[in-house]
Order: C-alpha cells, then sequence, then structure tokens
C-alpha cells in the first residue's frame, strides 16, 4: 500500500505513470487529497470508477492519529500525534486577527541538545515521514474548517515545532513541496517559515532545493556563549552560519533572516549581550525576534524578566534592527516548544521502567533501575 499522503507533486505524477494514467491525474489527487481534505476515494467523483477502485486496492491516505486535541483560552490549539510506539510530537495552530499560523514538527525528538530545549532533552527517536509532516497541516486544515480557498484559517506554516528541519532535509523538502503546490495548499514562499539551529551546508543544499522564509536560532552573540546554549554551534561557529545567511538571502523570497533568541535570565539578556549582538549582526540584513523562555521541569533556566527583555529590544531597535517579542500563547495547555509531547514521553520511559523492574527480580538490575529512578 502506498500512502498518497506522503507523495510528493512529482512522485505522484510517476505513480499516476505507473498506472498508465495522464499527468493530470496527479493534479486530481493532489487536489481531493490536499485541498478537499479528502481520505476516501470513493469520494473523487472525477476521478474514473475503475482508477477509484484500482487505488482502493493499491494505496491509502493515512495521516498520523490524533492523541489529544486542547484549545487554549487564547484560542491556541495543540494537537498530540501518535506516531508509533512511544513517540509522539506536537501541531500548534496560532490564530491572530489577520493570519493563522501552522506550527509543524520535523523530527520525534531532537539529536542537537540544546540545552534549554525540552525536546532536545528527550534525545533522538527518528525522523518524521513525508506523510506524517504534511499530514499535520492535513489533519489541522481539517479540523479547522477548510472554507473557501481565500478564507482558509491556515496563512502561514512555521517548520518550528519538534526536531531540527534540515537534519530531515529530504522528508522536509517534500512536504514543502506540497506546501506551495497550487494543486495543494498553495502557500507562497514566504509564508512557509524553516527554523533551524544552524546546519551550514544544508542551509546551502536548502537555497537550492527550496528556498522558503528562513529563520535561524541564534540564541547567543558570541562562539563561547552559543557553544554552550546550541552545542552544534561547535561545529558551524556563528562567523560561518551568517555567511550562509547572507548566501541564503540571494535566493530566499524575503530579503532577510529572522534570528530567533531566546531569552534567559541572567545568560544571555545583559545589556551587553544586545551590544554584542548588534555588532555582529552589522552585515546581515534581519530582523531579531525575542522568545520569552518557555520553563520546564528541571531546565536549569528561567524566563527572562520584563524589563531585561524591553531593554534588550530598546538596544537593538536603537541600533536600527526590527526587533519583535514573541508572545506567549497558550501557556494554559503548554503550547510551547516539546512540552505535550515532553510530558507524554516521560510518562512512557517511567512506564517503561515500571515494566522493567517488574520483569526484573535480579538485585542488580533492580540496584540500577533504582540508581536511575534516583
Ligand atoms: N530545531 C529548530 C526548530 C525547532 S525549535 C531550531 O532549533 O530552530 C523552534 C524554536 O524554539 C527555536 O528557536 C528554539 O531555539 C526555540 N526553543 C526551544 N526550546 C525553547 C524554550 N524552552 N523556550 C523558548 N524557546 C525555545
Ligand atoms: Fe533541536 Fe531546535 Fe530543540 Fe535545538 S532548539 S534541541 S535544534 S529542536
Amino acid at each position: 500500500m502506498v500512502n498518497l499522503l506522503g507523495l510528493p507533486p512529482n512522485e505522484l505524477q510517476a505513480f499516476c505513470a505507473a498506472l498508465g494514467e495522464k499527468p493530470f491525474r496527479a493534479k486530481q489527487l493532489l487536489r481531493w487529497i490536499h485541498h478537499a481534505g479528502v481520505d476516501d476515494f470513493g469520494a473523487m467523483t472525477d476521478v474514473s470508477k475503475a482508477l477509484r477502485e484500482r487505488l482502493v486496492q493499491s494505496a491509502s491516505i493515512a495521516a498520523p492519529c490524533v492523541r489529544r486535541d486542547t484549545t487554549a483560552a487564547d484560542g491556541t490549539r495543540k494537537w498530540l500525534l501518535h506516531v508509533g510506539t512511544n513517540n509522539a510530537i506536537e501541531t500548534v495552530f496560532i490564530p491572530e486577527t489577520a493570519r493563522g499560523t501552522l506550527c509543524i514538527s520535523s523530527q520525534a525528538g531532537c539529536a542537537l541538545e540544546c540545552s534549554f530545549c525540552s525536546t532536545g532533552r528527550q534525545g533522538f527517536n527518528r525522523n518524521l515521514s513525508v506523510a506524517e509532516i504534511i499530514g499535520q497541516l492535513w489533519l489541522a486544515n481539517r479540523a479547522l474548517g477548510r472554507g473557501v480557498s481565500e478564507e482558509r484559517p491556515i496563512t502561514n506554516v512555521v517548520m518550528m515545532g519538534m526536531g531540527e528541519p534540515l537534519a530531515n532535509f529530504d522528508n522536509v523538502v517534500a512536504a514543502m513541496e506540497l506546501m506551495l503546490d497550487d494543486s495543494a495548499y498553495g502557500l507562497s514562499r514566504r509564508r512557509v517559515t524553516l527554523s533551524t539551529s544552524g546546519l551550514v551546508p544544508a542551509i546551502d543544499r536548502l537555497r537550492e532545493a527550496c528556498p522558503v522564509a528562513l529563520a535561524v536560532s541564534l540564541h547567543a552573540p558570541n562562539d563561547e556563549l552559543r557553544n554552550e546554549l546550541v552545542p552544534i554551534n561547535r561545529k558551524y561557529p556563528i562567523r560561518e552560519l551568517l555567511a550562509a545567511c547572507v548566501r541564503y538571502i540571494e535566493k530566499a523570497p524575503r530579503d532577510f533572516v529572522t534570528f530567533e533568541y531566546v531569552m534567559l535570565d541572567g545568560v544571555n539578556d545583559a545589556p551587553a549581550h544586545a551590544h554584542e549582538l548588534v555588532r555582529v549582526l552589522s552585515d546581515v540584513p534581519c530582523k531579531v525576534n525575542l522568545i520569552p523562555f518557555n520553563p520546564f521541569p528541571a531546565s536549569g533556566y528561567a524566563r527572562s524578566r520584563g524589563e531585561a527583555v524591553a531593554r534588550f529590544r530598546d538596544i537593538l531597535m536603537t541600533s536600527e534592527i526590527t526587533t519583535t517579542v514573541r508572545k506567549t500563547r497558550g501557556d494554559d495547555i503548554d503550547a510551547a516548544c516539546g512540552q505535550l509531547a515532553g510530558e507524554v514521553q516521560d510518562r512512557t520511559r517511567r512506564q517503561a521502567r515500571r515494566e522493567a523492574r517488574a520483569a526484573h527480580s535480579g538485585s542488580e538490575v533492580k540496584r540500577l533501575m533504582e540508581e536511575r529512578i534516583g
């Protein structure tokens, strides 16, 4: 069974060709699956009965299962999706007056271990498939009501959920091709943003393969501090990262890069850090988005105080760097990076330990387990 949800336009065409169908069939299927949100071949009324029957035999349209669906007081909605044993990912919809943004995950867990990120603390589980990535947009569109095309609730997509999208390059690019395709979601390149912790060679590849708006998680104005917060910096230091950003802008749909900067109390939020940041960014067309830290248990960090954030922003603005402060949304449903999935992950790990303890009554195993649990 081929899951058609995960086939980007060119592969869907190849699939149709293999069935002896003309290329326009692929467009029809794209429209039914992604535009109309249909998962039943029987509903595809302009597709011949014979083809519909062949599709039922050989293909499926399958998105991840929704495990939990929560809406916050401010309208932020969060889905927890099941992606295999002990694996859960999350998707968040953030409604605003003039737009609606969907935040999509690209991996179950993340290998990059940024010190302030709860997804990073969970470790890496696996890359999501194309169907699991685009399936988040498909599910959210269906859940939010599609409306007529001009009034779609989701106007923007950000690859800022769990995982490092550039570490799952091929699947993320294939999913973004569907986001951009007029027969599927028809989003403009400016309305699809990929956020990366800074995998320099992959930024260059993205520029050629599928340039979309780029956000880079900078979080520190110098290598010493960034090595600590974003360990991949040891491999791709700030100078190389910023050079890649400048190269990217030459081909990108937007003429600037957005730098994300998580505000950690007493760590990276002093005026001196802001001044250093201004110097470091002087040659890069950019905007800066300050993100108040979202605390999670035993993170070891605290959110910067409001005055520290305002002072930091003012220093950047005075130097003519457009700076925004991200509003904290959906606090009452933990709609922050990796939090809800983190909760489930922890629970399943505890469960696994309990099961292991029950299975092995040997004292050595017991001692080890007790040591790990503390
Ligand atoms: N892996 C990619 C995209 C996912 S993380 C990246 O790192 O860019 C999306 C954004 O949330 C990143 O800027 C990340 O640094 C930030 N983030 C992670 N944990 C956070 C936390 N606890 N509080 C605030 N922002 C966080
Ligand atoms: Fe991974 Fe991004 Fe979290 Fe870093 S901040 S651990 S790259 S998800």
